[in-house]
């Protein structure tokens, strides 16, 4: 390390969505709390979810249900035991949450309102209004801010992990950081590191994921040997608004699509193609209500089939002041751009929403790197399988932050502060020390190439796959990632120099990598992996794609 400082905590903590602020403020009643986050802490996944969360409260509902629809909706690649722990816990993670001081909505008998989505067997979605994901953050933020042992570092880019090796196993002992607004490199060395970094959307060019989302986590814990796994199941929404069916186009493009919630097709609304044909019957009898993957692919065949850019989703057909109650932010949003959706029904399209992939996590959040845990959209827990339920994940995030507590404080009390041994595995960073011409065409051309890499995902790593084309896109992505390191070093960078675009970059390019060997892999069609090649699902092939440390072309599955 040649630059800024080192900081020690008994817990460094990657990430301030939901994952990340409940396990802070649960280890932060035994030792001090480092939380790492590369923006504003508020921006996040989590702060953009909307339809809810879900949990069974309601008596007529039961485990078992919610257990089954979970599989079900998982293409039966559910870790059984996972998906029992998380329907089993979710209750009460929500009460505590609840007692944290989150406000969720009531009915008229006083109870919580339990709204149902697409996928689930009965009312089971603890919301508030159409900003739940918002709600839950400001309240973990709020207790955050009031506890002393926690403190946040925000603008600070985690780069990478520092680990080393003790015979054949993996050690954390924290993290090498870029405070993007001093440029200074910070080290974070501590006992204990959870990653909760959160998903990769912008590996794709139309997502409903904030501009945080590059898959920085899955890149780090690859690189530092954690298994990763799962990744070729990447969840596409199938309706974020269609910015170019609204009557008012946004004049600049946005960072992140717009969701419109599951909660609309929950709640009645219908989807239509431009001739006003409902087509949803045709595919499934579930029709509105069937699972994302199996609307998002409907969709997808509408619009190439008919040559269209977007459909239709109406819920019109209901009570205005119903619609403005429960979807007021949706309603304000369509409104800015002249579309009233109490009258008019809503331009969508799919668009790349979660990352169903990740790193690999045991029953209390554990990796295969001592010391590192893992929770949120970045885990893959087994909770999800080829394909995620709605509102399963803010429930898999608070779940596992939980779950990964107490080995987390066991691991602490078992180690001390490591100053830094000669063997740790730490590649030296520096911050990007060039001309600020030269640091301006690094970051021009940068932004091009990340633009030709979400492009290249989108054409041919999409919701429809194919052997041929994702053997394109492999090689495609190949020497896209090497044109751009050549044009790099012609520019005088040298690996040791960090900047936030570059770091994304080679993160972006990892996950992309990780997608397209996962997706080649898998020599069948089931849950979000669709391809024309092995159209069918195969009983042999229900297991899991793993992903062995550092080896992007070398994927297979567990026997
Ligand atoms: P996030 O909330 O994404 O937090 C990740 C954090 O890590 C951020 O603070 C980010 O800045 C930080 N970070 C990332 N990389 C770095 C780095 N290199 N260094 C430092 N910090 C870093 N799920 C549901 O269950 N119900 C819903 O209704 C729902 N609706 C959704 C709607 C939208 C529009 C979106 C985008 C998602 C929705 N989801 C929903 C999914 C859900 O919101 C996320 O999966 C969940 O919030 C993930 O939480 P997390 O804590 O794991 O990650």
């Amino acid at each position: 390390l040649r630059d800024g400082s080192t900081k020690y905590f008994d817990f460094a903590v990657i990430g301030s969505g939901v994952a990340g602020l409940r396990y802070a403020l649960e280890v932060a009643k035994h030792g001090t709390v480092a939380v790492l986050t590369k923006a504003e802490p508020h921006e996040s996944n989590t702060n953009y979810a909307q339809g809810g969360v879900s949990a069974v409260l309601c008596p007529s509902d039961s485990v078992e249900n919610h257990m089954r629809d979970t599989i079900v909706a998982g293409a039966y690649l559910c870790d059984e035991e996972t998906v029992r722990v998380v329907c089993t816990e979710g209750p009460e993670r929500i009460r505590e949450l609840i007692a944290m001081g989150a406000s969720f909505d009531h009915g008229e008998d006083g109870n919580l309102h339990l709204a149902r989505e697409g996928g689930h067997s009965h009312h089971r979605i603890v919301h508030a209004a159409d900003m739940t994901g918002r709600e839950i953050e400001r309240a973990l933020l709020d207790a955050v801010i009031n506890d002393p042992n926690i403190f946040m570092f925000e603008h600070h880019f985690a780069i990478d992990l520092l680990t080393s090796q003790d015979g054949s196993d993996t050690i954390c002992h924290g993290v090498d950081t870029l405070n993007t607004e001093t440029q200074e490199v910070v080290r974070f060395i501590s006992k204990v590191t959870l990653l909760a970094s959160g998903g990769a959307g912008h590996i794709y060019p139309t997502t409903t994921n904030p501009l945080v989302a590059t898959g920085d986590g899955i890149a780090m814990a690859h690189r530092a040997e954690a298994v990763i796994s799962n990744m070729e199941f990447v969840q596409f929404h199938p309706t974020a608004l269609a910015d170019e069916g609204l009557p008012i186009t946004p004049t600049k493009p946005r960072e992140n699509a717009f969701l419109i919630t599951e909660a609309v097709r929950g709640d009645g609304g219908i989807l239509y193609n431009l001739d006003m044909e409902r087509f949803m019957p045709l595919y499934d009898e579930r029709a509105e209500l069937a699972p994302r993957d199996v609307v998002a692919r409907s969709i997808d065949d509408q619009l190439k089939k008919r040559n269209e850019k977007y459909v239709l989703l109406d819920i019109s057909h209901k009570p205005r002041e119903k619609i403005l109650s429960r979807f007021p932010n949706i309603a304000a949003e369509c409104l800015q751009y002249g579309l009233d959706i109490t009258h008019q029904p809503i331009p969508v399209v799919p668009a790349a929403h979660y990352m169903c992939g990740g790193v690999r996590a045991g029953l209390q959040g554990e990796t295969c790197v001592r010391g590192l845990y893992v929770a949120g959209e970045v885990a893959c827990t087994g909770l999800h399988g080829a394909n995620r339920l709605a509102s399963n994940s803010l429930l898999e995030a608070l779940v596992f932050a939980r779950r990964a507590v107490q080995p987390s404080i066991d691991h602490m009390n078992s180690s001390s502060i490591d100053h830094g041994a000669s063997d740790w595995w730490a590649r030296p960073v520096v911050p990007l020390s060039l001309g600020t011409d030269i640091l301006g065409k690094i970051v021009w051309r940068t932004r091009e190439v990340r633009k030709e890499l979400q492009s290249i995902m989108w054409e041919y790593v999409g919701i429809i796959r194919s052997t041929t084309r994702l053997n394109t896109a492999e090689q495609r992505i190949g020497e896209l990632e090497l044109n751009w390191e050549a044009y790099l070093f012609q520019q005088g960078w040298d690996p040791s120099m960090v900047g936030l675009e570059a770091c994304e970059m080679r993160n972006l390019f990892c996950c992309a990598k990780l997608v397209v060997s996962s997706a080649l892999a898998r020599h069948e069609s089931r849950g979000l992996h669709y391809t024309i090649d092995f159209p069918h699902l195969e009983e042999s092939k229900r297991l899991p794609t793993i992903i062995f440390p550092c080896s992007p072309g070398n994927s297979s599955t567990w026997s």
